[in-house]
């Protein structure tokens, strides 16, 4: 278990308060930067790394895919049957509601899914964008190669657009503040491990946020973790010992598409580690702090186990290791509508969780609206009252 920090005391309230507003507080920090003249990248995907925009100067931000309210205006251009993120995504830019998105100097975009490949074509016509092409064969030296190749090429990108050289240095000195940062957000992922739970994962799943390298937050995560050291040191219990504890799997969450967490936890049941993007996935491993950074970059992003790579046993090594870590008793798997390859992919992890680790395995297949939360509690809780 990673060491707690110790944080001044601020209320529990206070402190939930302040993650659940935290993206007003990120839009000001991002104008005060942009202002002072600080360029700003927007991104969509855990592959895009985000040391690399640091050590260009520039302010990586995690862009919205997440609120429902968008879909619907993304539908005027884009077809209904997408994927529910890639329709949010859009949504924000033909609302022009997104104030992340607007004051983007660049975005840069990813080859992960066909629907969000051809989408960022669309996007491209309003925004200056770089597409990194993601090699998918995660086994092949020479898919790694090519993966370095448009790194290289993404780092010039940011050099002409920002008009300045990304040295070595500076690229360690970012590698070493993501790394800092990746340890936190990890350490907090790893107060799932608790057993009786001092957190829930709808606490640990609020503490998302979008932009890199914000101080402010950083010091509200420190909080976080020495507020969960104090509930350790008073005996306190998110839940019940025997309640059920899942491991979710699949496609990212985050604020406002929280249905499926919000559902387990409402039934009985504990999220205790959420193994995709959203969660462990993309903090698990570091970037290495030895050899050619920029390859060290590389390495670290193309190793994500995302079902967009084939095979993608990465993804089965670390469900196992994370089931025996975190003590789960069933694996859930979200596949948001229309996402070919998590949903696919469902057919391997099934056997996978069920023949290898022994466990309970259940597919969720959603989107963002709620009108299926009834279905879904009933499903949920049968299978709950299976484990008891
Ligand atoms: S699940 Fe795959 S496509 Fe989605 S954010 Fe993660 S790495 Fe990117
Ligand atoms: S959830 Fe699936 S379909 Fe949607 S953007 Fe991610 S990879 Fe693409």
């Amino acid at each position: 278990m990673t060491d707690i920090a110790t944080q001044p005391e601020q209320s529990e309230k206070a402190l939930f308060d302040y993650f659940k507003g935290s993206i007003s507080d990120e839009i000001g920090y991002m104008r005060e930067q942009k202002a002072a003249g600080r360029g700003i990248v927007g991104f969509y995907c855990e592959f895009t790394p985000r040391d690399l925009i640091l050590a260009a100067g520039a302010m990586p931000i995690c862009l919205c895919g997440t609120n429902k309210n968008t879909i619907s205006h993304a539908e005027t251009l884009l077809p209904a049957n997408l994927c529910p993120m890639i329709k949010a995504s859009f949504g924000y830019a033909v609302t022009g509601g997104c104030p992340l998105l607007n004051d983007s100097d660049l975005l840069v975009a990813e080859t992960t899914c066909d629907g969000k490949k051809k989408m960022y074509e669309v996007l491209s016509r309003d925004h200056k964008m770089h597409v990194l092409e993601l090699t998918q064969k995660p086994q092949q030296e020479v898919a790694f190669k090519h993966w370095l190749a448009e790194v290289e090429e993404l780092k010039q990108t940011l050099e002409q657009t920002f008009d300045t050289t990304i040295t070595e240095q500076k690229l360690r000195d970012a590698i070493k503040a993501m790394n800092a940062e990746r340890r936190q957000i990890l350490a907090i992922q790893q107060l799932g491990k608790h057993k009786p739970a001092i957190v829930s994962g709808l606490e640990i799943a609020q503490t998302r946020y979008r932009v890199a390298g914000f101080e402010r937050h950083h010091k509200q995560m420190e909080s976080f973790l020495s507020m969960a050291q104090r509930r350790l040191d008073e005996g306190y219990q998110a839940a019940p010992t025997n309640a059920p504890r899942i491991l979710l799997t699949g496609c990212p969450t985050g604020q406002g598409t929280e249905k499926l967490i919000e559902i387990i936890e409402e039934c009985g049941g504990l999220v205790v580690v959420q193994e995709a993007c959203s969660g462990i996935k993309g903090v698990y491993e570091m970037v290495s702090e030895q050899g050619d950074p920029l390859e060290a970059i590389a390495r670290k992003h193309f190793n994500i186990p995302c079902s967009c790579m084939t095979p993608n046993s990465k993804r089965e090594t670390l469900l196992a290791t994370l089931a025996s870590e975190y003590q789960a008793d069933a694996v859930i798997d979200l596949v948001w509508q229309a996402c070919h390859t998590y949903n696919v992919e469902s057919v391997l992890i099934h056997d996978f969780v069920r023949d290898e680790l022994g466990l309970q395995y259940m597919k969720v297949e959603t989107d963002y609206s709620d009108s299926d939360r009834e279905q879904l509690k009933v499903r949920v809780q049968t299978l709950l009252e299976l484990l008891q």
